[in-house]
């Protein structure tokens, strides 16, 4: 016996991610051109991915 897990948990115990709710943009996806929202504010500096295109540049970009 080493861990011992529980006792006083009142930490997050309610579901989500308690304090701070991201706040959403919305932002047209650079590649698909469609409509998504994204956690940080689109500097229109930069193009802006929808989750699929941003996993799929993860996964097959260079
Ligand atoms: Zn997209």
């Amino acid at each position: 016996m080493g861990y011992q897990q529980g006792g006083d948990r009142g930490y997050g115990s309610g579901g989500g991610y308690g304090s701070g709710q991201k706040e959403m943009h919305k932002a047209i996806c650079a590649d698909c051109k469609k409509e998504c929202t994204v956690p940080f504010k689109p500097s229109g500096d930069r193009p802006v991915y929808c989750k699929e295109c941003f996993a799929k540049r993860r996964d097959s970009g260079r």
